[in-house]
Order: C-alpha cells, then sequence, then structure tokens
C-alpha cells in the first residue's frame, strides 16, 4: 500500500511521515531531498538553477541512493548540504523544470517499487502525479503563524527571525502552488488535515485510522 503525504513546509509532513511509517512497519521518501540533491549538484557544479539543461547535466553525473530514508550522493551523507538557505532559496525555481521533475518522479517511483510497493511518499504532487492511484491519499495544512513556530525549531533556519522565515516560506509555497508543472495542491481523493493544534502522535492516529478503513 502507498500512502502519499503531501502539503507545503512546516505542516509536520516529515515527523509525520516517519512516525507513521515506523507505526506501520514500511519504509519512508522523502521526495524533496530529490530536488534539493539536484539544485545541490548544480550548485556544486557553477550551473544556473534556472537553467533546466545545466541542472540535467549536473543530474545526469550524480549518484543518489536512499540510506535509512536518507539520500546520499556519490555514497556520501548529505543531508546538511541539502538543508543549506543556498539549497532552500533555489531548489523551487530547480522544481518547476518540466524535465528534471520527470526524471526525478521516474527515481521516485522505481524506489518504491524496489522496496516491495509499499511506502509512506512525503511530498508536493504524490497523491497527484507520483502515485494517483495510491489506496491513502492526505494533505496536511496549519495556519501561517504555527507553521513558522515550527520551522523556526529546526537547525538549519537557527539564528533566523520568525518574520523572515514566513516571508520565505510564503514565497517558497507561492512558487510552489502557481508552477506550470505539478503545482502544489491536494488530489481530489485526498483527506486534508489541518495540524496546527494536533501533536505529530495525534495526527498519525488519524491517518491510522484512514488506514484501517483503506
Ligand atoms: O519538502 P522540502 O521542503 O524539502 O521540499 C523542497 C522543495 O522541493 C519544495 O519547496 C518544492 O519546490 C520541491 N518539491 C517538489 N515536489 C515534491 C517535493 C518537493 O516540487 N514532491
Amino acid at each position: 500500500m502507498v500512502i502519499t503525504i503531501d502539503g507545503p513546509s512546516g505542516v509536520g509532513k516529515s515527523r509525520v511521515s516517519r512516525a507513521l511509517a515506523t507505526a506501520l512497519g514500511v519504509p519512508y521518501l522523502d521526495t524533496g531531498s530529490y530536488y534539493r540533491a539536484a539544485t545541490h549538484v548544480a550548485i556544486q557544479n557553477g550551473a544556473d538553477p534556472s537553467d533546466q539543461s545545466a541542472v540535467l547535466e549536473a543530474l545526469s553525473d550524480a549518484k543518489l541512493a536512499v540510506v535509512d530514508g536518507v539520500l546520499w550522493l556519490d555514497e556520501r551523507d548529505i543531508a546538511d548540504s541539502l538543508r543549506s538557505p543556498q539549497v532552500t532559496a533555489a531548489v523551487s525555481t530547480v522544481a518547476a523544470h518540466p524535465l528534471v521533475r520527470s526524471r526525478i518522479v521516474d527515481m521516485q517511483r522505481r524506489w518504491v517499487a524496489d522496496e516491495g510497493g509499499s511506502a509512506v511518499v512525503e511530498g508536493r504532487d504524490i497523491g497527484t502525479v507520483v502515485f494517483p492511484n495510491a489506496e491513502v491519499k492526505v494533505f496536511l495544512t496549519a495556519d501561517g503563524a504555527t507553521r513558522a513556530a515550527r520551522r523556526s525549531r529546526d537547525a538549519e533556519v537557527s539564528g533566523t527571525s520568525v518574520e523572515q522565515i514566513r516571508t520565505d516560506m510564503e514565497r517558497r509555497d507561492a512558487a510552489d502552488s502557481t508552477r506550470i508543472i505539478s503545482p502544489l495542491r491536494p488530489a481530489e481523493d485526498a483527506v486534508t488535515i489541518d495540524t496546527s493544534s494536533l501533536t505529530v502522535a495525534q495526527t498519525v492516529k488519524q491517518i491510522l485510522d484512514l488506514v484501517g478503513k483503506a
């Protein structure tokens, strides 16, 4: 069974998806890390993130592998680089390239198939594009203040004011929601859960109830 968890940043997708995958005993895939890795290799190669061909070329030379739910590049854990402010600032530009997306979506589908076809998959377009036939689709939301406060607790943005985090988040949401290909939006058959006043455990419980009914 594939369970898709989509939504903007700061709604608790990663924590909820990891805990859900553990509860169900299935693997977890963070699809945003692929777009971040493509952005990281492009920057490393001196490529302009808005140049689709240059990003594709950088991506072709990269060896990506998922190790314990974390994306590795060329046999190294690059988690810190994937969360750098430079990568975060450019990732939505890279994620708007259609050919970059189709290559990354292929990798994600292949990974789930290689894992046996069951997984919790987290992202922006998972229920709409990557796994449109998934058995359980969830779209997480939360109010702007809650999302900014949650993000401000992440190490990657330490030292940044909550106002600045909120502005950056709104810029990325706007780019992700208005792009022509695979915009961020709930699938028609997704269940939307507002996590503003829910703990991770409460959110996971609601999704487990949906899984039980599927
Ligand atoms: O989830 P995370 O914040 O790491 O995602 C980084 C960026 O990758 C998003 O802002 C979005 O531009 C892109 N993304 C996407 N489709 C996905 C996952 C992430 O376009 N399925």
